[in-house]
């Protein structure tokens, strides 16, 4: 199917972008067009205008900065899949995204599609907003009145839905760097086809006198946003990282009821995959940890 007629822009500066969005309320923002095209042929968007950011100047590359709190990461909104697969400082520091990146669909998805696309669509099955829960991440949104910095927990909002409000735009993703005794591991149950998680788990775990003094553990996929998996946290915080521990802590970590169900997986299934694929990440980040 074709989309229907729209107007293109291309902004060359965030500033631009800004005053295109005020003058076009109806337009959206471009970025590797990877959700957003498909979506447009299938009429599911429809909007009257595109306004391309993909090539904006400083909102493409992955840096260390000197944070408020220690060191962290900053990766530009419209960083390709690609370059987050083959960066090295996220290789070294962020072990977590470098492991994602080359899980997402297929080559030509990750030449085009963004970082900042992927966490601003908030696709339920998505494998980003995992990894941005369970790293603690916060996202940068500049708007008309300026600019802010919204944690990972209150950024995703539901299906599709995020804090980034009409006229705004997604610049930057923050994220700390990781610390000694740290283990960061993903596993996902993906879709044959199109490689979107079915279940998929992201797991953070340091470790300290030989038990995990910290766990953050979060699942996309499944249900209708990513989540941190809080009781499967705080169940895992104080014990030693075995596998019985493990297994133990994840058992019923998500009801049915919460889940999503389709012809792919019922929602029963669903609850059973996040078990195994915790078990899964907890363990391996656990063991990484552990050196
Ligand atoms: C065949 C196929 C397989 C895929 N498999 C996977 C997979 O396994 N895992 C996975 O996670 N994803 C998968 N994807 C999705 C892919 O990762 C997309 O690249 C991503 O979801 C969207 O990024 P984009 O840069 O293409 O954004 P676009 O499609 O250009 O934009 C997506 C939405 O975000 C908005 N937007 C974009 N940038 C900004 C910004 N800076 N600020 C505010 N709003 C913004 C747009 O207006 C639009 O509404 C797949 C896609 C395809 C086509």
């Amino acid at each position: 199917m074709y989309t229907s007629e729209f107007e293109y822009h291309r902004a060359g500066s965030v500033q631009e972008a800004l005053t295109l969005m005020a003058a076009n309320p109806d337009a959206k923002l471009l970025a590797g067009g990877h959700s957003l095209v498909p979506a447009m042929k299938l009429r599911l968007a429809s909007p009257g205008a595109l306004i391309d950011v993909s090539r904006i100047e400083g909102l493409r590359g992955i840096r260390v900065e000197r944070g408020t709190d220690g060191d962290e990461i900053v990766i530009g909104a419209m960083t390709t899949h690609r370059d987050v697969e083959f960066s090295d400082v996220l290789r070294e520091h962020c072990p977590l995204l470098h492991e994602v990146a080359p899980l997402i669909g297929d080559p030509m998805v990750r030449n085009r599609g963004t970082v900042g696309g992927a966490v601003a669509h908030a696709d339920p099955a998505a494998d980003y907003p995992a990894s941005m829960l369970a790293l603690g991440a916060s996202m940068t949104i500049v708007g008309a009145s300026g600019e802010r910095t919204v944690p990972a927990e209150a950024f995703f909002r539901g299906m599709f839905e995020t804090a980034v409000g009409p006229g705004e735009l997604l610049t930057a993703i923050h994220v700390p760097v990781r610390t000694a005794g740290e283990g960061q591991a993903y596993e996902k149950f993906a879709h044959p086809a199109s490689r979107y998680a079915i279940a998929g788990v992201a797991a953070v775990v340091r470790l300290q006198d030989g038990v995990m003094a910290s766990a953050r553990v979060a699942l996309t996929g499944a249900g209708a946003q990513a989540t941190r998996l809080t009781r499967v946290e705080e169940a895992l915080t104080g014990q030693s990282p075995t596998a019985d521990v493990i297994a133990s802590a994840v058992r019923g970590a998500v009801h049915p009821d919460d889940l999503l169900g389709d012809h792919f997986a019922s929602a029963e299934y669903r609850a059973h995959l996040v078990e195994v694929q915790a078990r899964k990440a907890v363990l391996r980040a656990a063991r990484i940890a552990a050196g």
